[in-house]
């Protein structure tokens, strides 16, 4: 997953070769997944955390009291960047999720293929990460799963709208979305606590892996993989973490 420094992930990317700060990132090669912690002393925590992202859903402790998870989402224009990584969309000011007693604010949504999350071994063809945030910055992302099936009308306008290169967002004229679209019918979840997907890996994320996963096409998938054949980072130790799951 990845936090909402879009511009600046944009603009460190792109301006590399002007000495940004942040250094650049793959998923494979010599800047891939496992070196990430080599490419910058920020970036440690992707080798030395305990509670690291993704993870494999083996087993999780049903938790009939855990609290639903209650979106309250609207329709925004569709703010869509390409940031080199994934394409994302900037969800700011289009709603809330509320977890119990806690409010988080929707800052954006992104995807991986494969899913970077499995359950019980199995990777899905796609995941969306819905990025939020509460008050004091602490993040709190859930997990939609995608597999091949039928056409999905919801993502329609967001790969259609996808900037082929890497570049600033832009606004897509004329379009509205509300991201509520993307969700199961079902809201079922594992939880438990992990890190952003991508560096600097920074832990004290949130997760909620939504257990019902929605369809989308072939043609969706591989209009996807046009721009990302491969955006996921491999699975983290669990290292004992307690999962729980709301049936
Ligand atoms: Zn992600």
């Amino acid at each position: 997953m990845r936090l909402r420094l879009l511009s600046a992930t944009v603009l460190s990317c792109i301006s590399l070769a002007a000495g940004a700060e942040a250094p650049h990132w793959t998923y494979d090669g010599p800047q891939g997944a496992r070196h990430w912690a080599e490419l910058d002393k920020s970036y440690a925590e992707c080798r030395l955390g305990h509670a690291q992202s993704p993870i494999d859903i083996q087993s999780a402790k049903i938790d009939k009291d855990a609290p639903a998870l209650e979106f309250s989402y609207q329709a925004r224009p569709l703010v869509i960047v390409n940031n080199g990584h994934t394409v994302q969309v900037d969800e700011t000011g289009a709603g809330t999720l509320t977890i119990g007693d806690h409010a988080y604010q929707i800052a954006q949504f992104h995807f991986h293929t494969p899913s970077e999350e499995r359950i019980r071994g199995r990777a899905y063809d796609m995941v969306a990460h819905l990025v939020h945030k509460d008050d004091a910055g602490k993040l709190a992302v859930v997990a939609v799963l995608f597999k091949l099936g039928r056409e999905n009308t919801a993502l329609k306008p967001v790969l259609d709208n996808m900037p082929l290169g890497a570049g600033p967002a832009h606004t897509v004229a004329g379009l509205s979305f509300n991201p509520a679209d993307l969700l199961p019918g079902k809201r079922g979840y594992y939880h438990f606590q992990g890190s952003l997907t991508t560096p600097p890996c920074t832990e004290g994320v949130s997760w909620y892996v939504l257990s019902t996963p929605v369809e989308l096409s072939r043609a969706q998938l591989a209009q996807f993989r046009t721009l990302y054949k491969h955006n996921a980072r491999p699975l983290q130790p669990a290292n004992g973490r307690e999962i729980t799951e709301r049936p």
